[in-house]
């Protein structure tokens, strides 16, 4: 193939690329390698003195404080077995609200006086430290004096070894917080949620009868969608690389309706990436089976095994570092970005959330017995409720530029949050709304702690995926959340809503009882109380139909449709109360989370605009006037041979030419306007003006892309990149 266009050149280097062996040894068994990288339990058990192993247990299990000098006994150990694994440096994990994994790197090695270098990892540089936070976005939180921002130790996520060919490093997961203490990070709020769910959900359990419930926990199991697409193809699309996503492409011949083609067989290099990948969790701990059974072409999943949430929001981040280092070296670029492909499905990521502890399992499971029962539909009322009343907080917590190219698009739930209970489950609370029975049971009531519930289906199955937050018979999944978000974000908002929730339901059980009501008749009132209150977010129809959004607003349910309209959600009196009343974000810093919302949305549609007019002009444009010419020196060769030329096929090019030019003219002017004063102004133009201007370009563009002769398209097609050879 002849040409020197980046997309000539690709396509040559993809037909001459040889995947890497795999580094997979065929006797090497999973069990093995699993977690021979992470300082866990196992590990410490071995190594630390037993009165510092059970120290720092019970910081783990039960949130005691840590002790100073435990902290020391821990750091030598960890030391000691981190330079085992040839770590030379060791990093603080951290999770900034650009939404990324930042880190500090420090080596382990000092330089002492006699020309040599000791290792030094004392206790107080694994619990704090201090990098430069001036580049981390805060809200308005930190004064430009005050750079600094301080990383903490978060005990209850296992430090880990991770390999690079440059040297491997000990990874410490840490919170992230200003000087005055309030949080720059998504871990230090997911901490604090943590704590104020789990205390609430043991109030109810002692209610149902356990006078000493082991710490309720959150769980979390998300499942993420990505795609791969050849590298090659990747780094000869500027908009790929900058921005994430495709900002041109004129739809393939064939779409999603071949994707026939991807359940049969999957290539051998995507294959020999799962593998590679599925390898690199397995030695973080990180529980994954990957698969690849998603709607698009080119679009995978994986779904780790649940586990606590604060653990799986850092597994989470791990995962998605992994992905992105795995494909690289199988000549691949993984995209994690919610809508890559304009008119090609999107990728979410799915936040299965279950609440629990040690002794009891997932509190979201039915019991066998009507006292169980009772106690399940208390979580479950929990639930319904607080997903009814925080509905825009649940909206704004996945609230992105990049999410909103996908929400209420009929690929992933509408924008309007709902519950979907499945037909069991909802009729039991259908019956639990028509009141306690009095003498006589009525028909269709249902008497709790005597009547039992139908067998609920366990199996999440073929259920309806359209609804944003849907039970599937041991835990709730919120499918609303972006492909490339961290799940703190959304998990921080569960926590909260439900700590909220759970405290009113236990607040009204205690008082109930208090004043000589029987118990069960407590929990029938309360039940009752809350369906009735809060029963209209419950619907199980189809999320996607024309009626939804027109039944939804009857039933007085809010339909934030973009990131704009979801979060001044954030910053609502009562909002701003709830989250501190349960002590996850002062004022300031809710504040703070609302402004960089604001700034990373027009963030992300600024560097889109510039892009696309980069491209538009520099690469697209050249392209069809190329073509144009060409076009016109063939009209000029056919008449002096006398023939009779084909005027059409050049009005044909010329006409989106023209239009192209006036819609760069268009952006370029909309780029030049956007200096507004506030976060929220800056917010508004790129809405208002940017993303409008960038359609019309892009219009103009893909139907020059359906024209100009092949071997003169400079960027690779949408057909091109979609299937992995
Ligand atoms: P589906 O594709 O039907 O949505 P998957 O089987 O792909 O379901 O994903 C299920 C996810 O839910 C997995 O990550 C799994 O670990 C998680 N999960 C299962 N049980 C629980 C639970 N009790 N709490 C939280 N997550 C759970
Ligand atoms: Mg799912």
């Amino acid at each position: 193939m002849s040409g020197n266009s980046a997309r000539r050149q690709a396509i040559r280097d993809v037909r001459a690329y040889v995947p890497p062996a795999p580094s997979y040894t065929a006797t090497e068994t999973p069990g093995e390698i699993f977690g021979e990288n992470v300082f866990n339990k196992v590990v410490m058990q071995k190594r630390l003195p037993k009165s510092v192993y059970k120290s720092v247990m019970a910081t783990i299990e039960n949130g005691a404080r840590l002790d100073p000098l435990v902290a020391d006994a821990v750091a030598s150990a960890m030391k000691d077995w981190a330079l085992e694994k040839g770590a030379t440096h060791y990093a603080h994990v951290f999770y900034p609200l650009t939404g990324l994994t930042a880190e500090k790197h420090d080596s382990f090695f000092e330089p002492v006086g006699d020309g040599t270098a000791l290792a030094e990892f004392a206790g107080k540089t694994l619990v704090q430290g201090e990098p430069d936070a001036s580049s981390f976005p805060n809200g308005g939180l930190r004064n430009t004096f005050e750079a600094r921002g301080y990383t903490g130790w978060d005990v209850t996520s296992p430090a880990y070894v991770l390999e690079n060919p440059n040297g491997n490093t000990l990874c410490i997961p840490t919170v992230f917080v200003s000087m005055t203490g309030e949080a720059l990070d998504h871990k230090t709020p997911l901490l604090r949620s943590q704590q104020a769910m789990g205390e609430h959900a043991e109030r109810i359990l002692r209610l149902f009868g356990h006078t000493d419930p082991a710490r309720v926990v959150s769980f979390c199991g998300p499942e993420q969608e990505y795609f791969l697409v050849d590298r090659h193809f990747f780094l000869a699309r500027p908009d790929l690389l900058n921005s994430g996503r495709t900002l041109f492409g004129a739809k393939p011949p064939k779409g999603q309706e071949f994707d026939d083609h991807y359940f049969g067989a999957i290539p051998e290099r995507v294959l020999g990436f799962m593998m590679d990948t599925e390898r690199e969790l397995f030695k973080l701990g990180i529980p994954a089976k990957t698969r690849h059974n998603e709607v698009a072409p080119g679009q995978f999943e994986i779904a780790p095994m649940f586990e606590r949430g604060n653990i799986a929001a850092d597994h989470q981040q791990l995962l998605m570092t992994t992905f992105k280092s795995v494909a690289k070296k199988h000549g691949m670029a993984c995209l994690f970005h919610e809508k890559p492909f304009q008119g090609v499905n999107g990728s979410g990521k799915h936040v299965n959330f279950s609440l629990g502890n040690n002794e009891l399992g997932s509190l979201l499971v039915p019991g066998d017995n009507p006292h169980d029962n009772a106690q399940f539909l208390v979580f479950c009322a929990a639930v319904i409720r607080a997903v009814h009343k925080y509905a825009g907080l649940l909206r704004a917590s996945v609230a992105s530029a990049t999410n909103d190219h996908r929400l209420g698009a009929n690929e992933a739930p509408p924008a309007i949050i709902s519950i979907f209970l499945g037909d069991q489950l909802a009729d039991v609370f259908e019956q639990i709304a028509q009141g306690p029975a009095t003498s006589s049971k009525d028909k269709g009531s249902m008497v709790i702690g005597v009547d039992t519930l139908p067998v609920l289906p366990t199996d999440p199955g073929d259920r309806n995926r359209t609804s944003p937050f849907a039970f599937t018979g041991n835990r709730f999944e919120f499918r609303a959340p972006g492909s490339m978000q961290t799940v703190a974000g959304p998990m921080v908002t569960i926590n909260t809503i439900m700590a909220e929730s759970l405290d009113y339901a236990a607040t009204e059980l205690e008082a109930a009882v208090a004043g000589g009501t029987d118990f069960d008749t407590a929990v029938q009132s309360l039940l009752t109380q809350i369906i009735t209150d809060h029963g209209a977010v419950v619907f199980n129809g189809d999320g996607y139909s024309d009626a939804w959004p027109i039944e939804a607003e009857k039933r007085g349910l809010a339909n934030l449709r973009t990131t704009l309209d979801a979060l001044p959600e954030l910053i609502t009196e009562s909002a701003m109360d709830l989250f501190d009343k349960y002590r996850v974000f002062n004022h300031r810093e809710m504040h703070s989370r609302y402004e960089i919302g604001l700034e990373q949305y027009a963030l992300t549609i600024g560097v889109e605009a510039r892009l696309t007019l980069e491209m538009g002009a520099t690469v697209i444009l050249p392209a069809a006037v190329r073509h144009q010419t060409e076009l016109a020196i063939n009209i000029g060769a056919l008449t002096a041979a006398g023939v009779e030329p084909d005027h059409a096929a050049l009005s044909e090019v010329s006409a989106p030419i023209t239009k192209l030019r006036s819609a760069l003219a268009v952006l370029r002017d909309a780029l030049a306007g956007g200096s507004e004063e506030t976060a929220l102004g800056e917010a508004e133009h790129a809405r208002d003006a940017l993303l409008p201007a960038m359609s019309a370009v892009r219009a103009a563009a893909d139907a020059l892309e359906e024209i100009v002769a092949d071997d003169l398209w400079p960027l690779p097609t949408y057909q091109e990149m979609l299937f992995i050879l």
